[in-house]
Formats: structure tokens, sequence, C-alpha cells
């Protein structure tokens, strides 16, 4: 095999909480991570010597910096690699928005060179290498419903929620997610979200109790700097959702509905609103870094 195509899948956050802040500066979170269906594309390809990168964007350089190249080059110095490879990824997922986009591509690297190489490592050891890259990145190679803690490494699978139509809209602002975490005050917070409830209601297969628990303690936050990320819940609220809540630490809305109509309708309605830029219908999925 010369040549391997991957699909990188997005997450997001079915109810979020920040426990504290460490002393290390770090946070420690309680989230549950699900994958849906956006997903980039990454293709891999043998050549001669050294690790190349190419991207559609051209606010993405392929440089040491993408989080592509970091995760191929502690794959190399960790396990060799026996030629140079080769890596293109064309972006769907909207970029700094609380989708993990960076993290699924540097899990997909982990899982793609790990095939095309024939190595045969484990997913589980390639989870607990890769957190070196970053604290979402040993989820994005485990992919499904887990309960993440600690800084995120930490992760418990949970079954999967019932299904629903999932609407993800990204309003066209930019948050900074070193920000959010600074203007939290974690370890002065006075309401967490119940995320025992939340993690309950999935284990019973009960979508509106976990819809009616689902909370993002980092939309006080990004949500009081931002008043369009409540305007988008409210709209999709009135379209039908079962709950609309902020993923990660933003800007991305999800919506969570029962009829795909309903979905459609909410993103035709943001779209006439200019409320959000990139909108998506999918659906919650357990498979992440997919061969094509
Ligand atoms: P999270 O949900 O983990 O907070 P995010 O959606 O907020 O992630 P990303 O899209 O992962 O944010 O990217 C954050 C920053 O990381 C970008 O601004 C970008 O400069 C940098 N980055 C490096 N490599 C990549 C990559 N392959 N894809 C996206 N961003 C990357």
């Amino acid at each position: 095999m010369d040549t391997l195509s991957l699909k990188a899948m997005a997450k997001i956050n079915l109810g979020l909480d920040v426990v504290r802040r460490l002393p290390s500066g770090y946070h420690e979170v309680r989230m549950v991570m699900q994958t849906i269906g956006l997903y980039d594309m990454l293709s891999f390809t043998k050549v001669g010597s050294g690790i190349t990168i190419e991207t559609d964007q051209v606010s993405l350089p392929g440089d040491e910096n993408n989080l592509i190249y970091k995760a191929a080059r502690l794959f190399e110095e960790t396990y060799g690699l026996p030629s140079g490879v080769s890596i293109r990824l064309e972006k769907r997922i909207p970029m700094a928005a609380g989708m993990a986009g960076g993290s699924t591509d540097a899990a997909a690297t982990f899982v793609g060179l790990n095939t095309l190489f024939a190595k045969g490592i484990s997913r589980e050891e390639l989870s607990g290498l890769s957190v070196k890259v970053g604290a979402d990145v040993p989820y994005c190679i485990m992919g499904g419903t887990m309960l993440s803690e600690g800084i995120g490494e930490i992760l418990t699978p949970l079954p999967a929620p019932p299904s629903c139509h999932v609407l993800i809209a990204k309003p066209d602002i930019d948050v900074s997610t070193k920000y959010v975490y600074e203007n939290l005050h974690a370890n002065e917070l006075k309401h967490h979200p119940d995320m025992d409830a939340v993690i309950a209601a999935i284990r019973g297969g009960d979508l509106s109790g976990m819809c009616t628990s689902l909370e993002n303690v980092l939309e006080t936050v990004t949500g009081r700097e931002y008043p369009v990320i409540g305007r988008i819940e409210e709209q999709m609220k009135a379209c039908g959702a079962k709950a609309a809540l902020m993923s990660g630490s933003g800007p991305t809305v999800f919506g969570l509905f029962e009829r795909k109509e309903d979905a459609e309708k909410a993103k035709a309605a943001l779209r006439e609103d200019k409320l959000a830029k990139d909108l998506f219908v999918t659906a919650f999925t357990d498979k992440t870094c997919v061969p094509v």
C-alpha cells in the first residue's frame, strides 16, 4: 500500500464542566465528547524522504506548527518510518470553532501512519502517546461517546446516546480558547453543570433527559461576549431543537433535533438571518479515523 485516505471526524461536547484551575495553569474538565459525521479528509502517500504537508487553506500552513506535522514527527521519533510521507489535508471542519478540528487531524495522522506503514500498534497505545500533541488527541483517536476527565486525557467509554439529527452552526467570529478559560475564573464558580445527570440520561437511552441536562460552563464567558450565540440557540429551539448548546470554548453552537425537517428548517432560518456562516446537518457516529 502506497497511499491511504482517512476521514478525521469532528466532535461536539454533550455538556462541559470545568471542575477547577490546577496550580499548573491547566484546567480540570468533566465533559462528554461525541463524534459527529462532519470530517476533514487526510491523504497519506509514501515518498522518498521527509515529512511534507499540503493543505487547501491559506490560513493554515503545512509547516511545523501544524498539528499534523507534530503528530507525524512524534510518530517517526517513537516508531521510526522506513520512508518519507506526504500528507494532504482537505479542511471541512471549521477552525478554532470548538470542534477539535486540529486534534482530529493529529489523531488521523497517528492512525494513518500506523496503517500505511503496517506498524500494528493498537489505538490504545497510540492514544497514550498522542497526549503529547494535545489533550483532546487521545479522545480523537478512540472516538465515539466518552466521558473525558483530567485535562481531557482520562477517558471512560459511554454507550451511544439515542440518535438524533445534529445541526452545526458556526457564527462568523473568532474566539480564543485561552481567553475563554482565563475569563472563566474556574475556582470561583457558584454553579456547575450536572454532568452526572447527562451521563445517567445517556446510560438510560433518555434523549429528553439528556437534552434538559445539557449545559456548557464556558458559555458563561463566550455567550456573554458574543450575544449571537444565544440568538442562534433561540432560533434553533424555535424550529424544534430539543437542545441547543455551545461546543467547547465556542463559538460553534449545535442543536439536537428529532426530525430532520426541523434541523433543515433551522439551518435555512439561520442562513436567512445571517446568524451563522458554516452550517451542517449531521448525526452522531461511533467511528473516527475511517479509511475511505
Ligand atoms: P478544540 O475543540 O480542541 O478547542 P478548536 O476547534 O477550537 O479545537 P482547532 O480548529 O483545532 O480549534 O485549531 C486551533 C488552532 O490550531 C488553529 O487556530 C490553528 O492555527 C492551529 N492548528 C494547527 N494545526 C491545525 C490543523 N491541522 N487544523 C486546524 N487547526 C490547526
